[in-house]
């Protein structure tokens, strides 16, 4: 139904986007896996559309483009929406995994594999002009020390490749993102909410290493309303005091 489609577009666009890095705000895209009141954002490629421009991963025009496009492709649009949720959970076990100290499965880490794989063969090198200022290193990646050479030019950026009108693009954009941030020195900052079911994601930008809320707002305060109740009364909490009440996380 139309309505319930458009409220579905403004919760994405009322996302609170929390991972900092564009995978991890992926992997946020639905909450409270596999339980009753599960929350998925993501339920056709218009949805991972919308999400891409909240993202600020595709431009508007872009995003209209791949709209137009996805309407003459319906059956290519919904295999890419299913790759698109199918990586987002191998996204989320991995990270999920690694955040405490476990080993991801082979099979997630082939499945992110595949689809990096398809995202690298789009990207290309492309050479820029001298501009004075250093090019800047992937988002969460430590730059490399230097080797002492002189720059050639100004460098070298990764440039999409043929890739403007591919339906994919939105999921490459997230596998390259997450091909970075499972290669950088950022790994070791992922961290899950601390939050009772709270499944999010997100990366640790805080000095000390100590965030453990996605939201302060949210699941932090939740939980200090929950330790406060259990002073007042002596005791645990009920579990009714710790319920969710609803989609909170939208900003
Ligand atoms: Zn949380």
């Amino acid at each position: 139904m139309r309505c319930a489609m458009s409220e579905t577009r403004d919760r994405i666009l009322g996302m609170n986007l929390i991972g900092g890095v564009l995978c991890l705000d992926f992997t946020n895209t639905i909450g409270w896996r596999g339980g009753p009141d599960s929350d998925e954002k993501l339920y056709d490629y218009e949805d991972l559309i919308v999400w891409g421009r909240h993202a600020g991963a595709l431009s508007e025009r872009h995003g209209k483009e791949l709209l137009k496009r996805a309407a003459s492709e319906p059956a290519r649009a919904r295999a890419t929406h299913q790759q698109a949720i199918a990586l987002r959970e191998a996204l989320y076990r991995t990270f999920s995994s690694l955040s405490s100290g476990r080993s991801p499965r082979p099979i997630d880490v082939a499945q992110i594999n595949a689809v990096v794989g398809d995202a690298y063969r789009h990207l290309r090198l492309a050479p820029r002009p001298p501009s004075g200022i250093a090019p800047r290193p992937p988002s969460g990646i430590a730059p490399r020390p230097s080797s002492g050479l002189a720059p050639l030019g100004g460098g070298f950026a990764w440039e999409w490749h043929e890739a403007e009108g591919a339906l994919e693009l939105p999921v490459w954009m997230v596998a390259r993102s997450a091909a970075e941030l499972l290669t950088s020195d950022s790994l070791g900052r992922v961290r899950e909410c601390a939050g009772e079911k709270c499944d999010w994601l997100f990366l640790d930008a805080s000095r000390n290493r100590s965030r453990r809320w996605c939201d302060m707002a949210e699941c932090g305060n939740r939980a200090k309303a929950r330790r406060n109740y259990a002073r007042r009364r002596g005791g645990a909490a009920p579990r009714g005091a710790a319920a969710r009440t609803g989609r909170g996380r939208e900003a």
